[in-house]
């Protein structure tokens, strides 16, 4: 007897976006949420171009897009602007939104697909065994306990996942920063730029707007160091504001404030069994490049087809493992961009500033060293490993990440010329598209399963990369 095809724990920003993907695809879903009302605190800011292509999939992005603001640079530190707009993406910018909107987003997209969310439920054990999952909640005030058995259970619950906990694995790494402040206030004289980000001798500051006349103030002490219990006023932000900033741009009143130290930490293993883990209870690393919820959210738009196939019997269990393979290195790659980052943005002397700013510009400047960077800021050069004896392209995102090529609701597409659509027209979740060559299979996620060269008749692989990636309806 199972609850739902899949459990997911936690409806933050990743729960949302694979709950809302595995009911599109027919599945029953439950997400387990310790919170009994939806937070408005937002955290992430920086919605970048890949992300909002998997959006655009999902007919979210223009409703998003409309929430914010597109910037065409983000600002590293100092004097240092990475530029977007040569990203080859239909989205050349980087949006500024605060989180709230993304959620609210998914939430309904979720909600419409059929998702159960249960608020209030607050998971407290996993245990597992070769049929299925049992995923133990408690009602918070320790009444009740609920167990809800699934084939699957993916931990979406964050920082402190219970999830990863319950399968006993570590959560390794380091504070990145400590004593970092938070405060959401109101500013008389805000900055001109929409970002800020600015460091001296005397700390960090970052301001962003919301929008509704608030804005986030993220500021850095560089003299103390402070216990994140410690409480937090409105004079101190201003002092370290007006420190690093010359101004403390009419800071007036605050709605919150809080502190926190910001981690580097990973862990080994993003699937354990029939339980996986994404988002932030898989990887955290500091706000730097603002690339915490779109990792989130992508390893969200890797799993969820994946997940989908497997509960349909279309694929081989083993095809989870690629999430890990794929998702694992991408992870890896954020936390050391990201501390990179943070690093450079954080150095105190005015010389060591002055040489870090003549030499980031400088590399920028590079054609190939500003595209590479940006690409991998926005995701929108991340590419996943291919078999071997694989065509060059496999793994490589498609142009604008499959878009022209109509991939939604988890299918696949197929370009390609007549004769080679005929011989694989008859497969459920294919959609179809007679787009010129090079010939290839594009993944729901965007990415290129099977391609060939241009000219070249066979379609050597193809029947086994629709077979492997569950593209096929089951038993074809
Ligand atoms: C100051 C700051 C600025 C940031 N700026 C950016 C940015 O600009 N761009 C960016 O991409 N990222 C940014 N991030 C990171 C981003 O906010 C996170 O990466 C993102 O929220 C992670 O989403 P998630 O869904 O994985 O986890 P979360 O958003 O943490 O959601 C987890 C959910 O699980 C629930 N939960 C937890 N435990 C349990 C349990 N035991 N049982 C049931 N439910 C549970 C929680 O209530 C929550 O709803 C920033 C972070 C910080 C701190």
């Amino acid at each position: 007897m199972t609850d739902a095809d899949v459990v997911v724990v936690g409806s933050g920003p990743t729960g949302l976006l694979l709950a809302g993907d595995l009911a599109e695809a027919g599945l029953q879903v439950r997400v387990l949420e310790k919170r009994t009302e939806r937070s408005n605190l937002t955290r992430a800011f920086a919605v970048h171009a890949r992300t909002l292509e998997h959006l655009q999939v999902r007919g979210l992005a223009e409703a998003l897009v409309a929430t914010g603001h597109p910037v065409d640079g983000l600002q590293l530190f100092g004097s240092v602007t990475l530029r977007l707009t040569g990203l080859d993406s239909p989205f050349p910018f980087l949006l500024i939104t605060p989180q709230l909107h993304v959620e609210r987003l998914l939430l309904e997209r979720a909600l419409g697909h059929g998702v159960q969310i249960v608020q209030g439920a607050e998971v407290t054990g996993v245990d597992q065994d070769a049929d299925g999952v049992r995923v133990t909640s408690s009602d918070g005030a320790g009444a009740r306990t609920t167990v809800t058995a699934a084939p699957f259970a993916v931990g979406t619950d964050g920082y402190r996942s219970a999830v990863r906990d319950a399968l006993g694995l570590d959560f390794p790494g380091r504070s990145a920063i400590r004593s970092l402040m938070l405060a959401d206030v109101r500013l008389t004289d805000p900055p001109a730029d929409l970002l800020t980000v600015r460091g001296n001798s005397h700390g960090f500051v970052f301001v962003v707007p919301f929008g509704d006349g608030w804005h986030r103030v993220i500021a850095r002490d560089a003299r103390r160091e402070v216990d994140v219990e410690d409480p937090l006023d409105l004079e101190e932000v201003r002092g370290v504001v007006q420190r690093v900033l010359g101004s403390d741009l009419g800071m007036a009143q605050a709605r919150w404030t809080s502190r926190f130290h910001s981690d580097e930490r990973q862990v080994s293993r993003y699937r354990v069994g029939r339980v996986l883990l994404a988002g932030d209870a898989a990887h955290v690393h500091s706000p730097a490049g603002g690339m915490g919820m779109n990792t989130g959210l992508q390893d969200a738009a890797n799993l969820s087809w994946k997940l989908a196939a497997v509960v349909e019997g279309r694929a081989e269990e083993g095809v989870l493992d690629t999430y890990h393979d794929e998702r694992h290195a991408v992870g890896t790659q954020v936390l050391r961009t990201s501390g990179a980052l943070i690093r450079a943005a954080m150095r105190r002397h005015p010389l060591t500033r002055t040489l870090r700013d003549v030499a980031f510009r400088a590399v920028l400047a590079l054609p190939p060293a500003g595209q590479a960077l940006s690409g991998r800021v926005s995701g929108i050069a991340l590419r996943y490993p291919a078999p071997a004896g694989a065509h060059a392209s496999v793994g490589r995102r498609a142009v604008d990440g499959g878009i022209g090529l109509g991939i939604e609701g988890g299918r696949f597409a197929l370009a390609g010329p007549e004769p080679l659509l005929a011989r694989h027209r008859p497969t459920r979740l294919l959609a179809t598209s007679a787009a010129q060559e090079p010939a290839q299979l594009v993944r729901p996620d965007g990415y290129i399963a099977w391609a060939r060269d241009p000219g070249d008749p066979s379609d050597a692989g193809l029947s086994q990369a629709l077979r492997r990636w569950g593209a096929l309806t089951s038993g074809a």
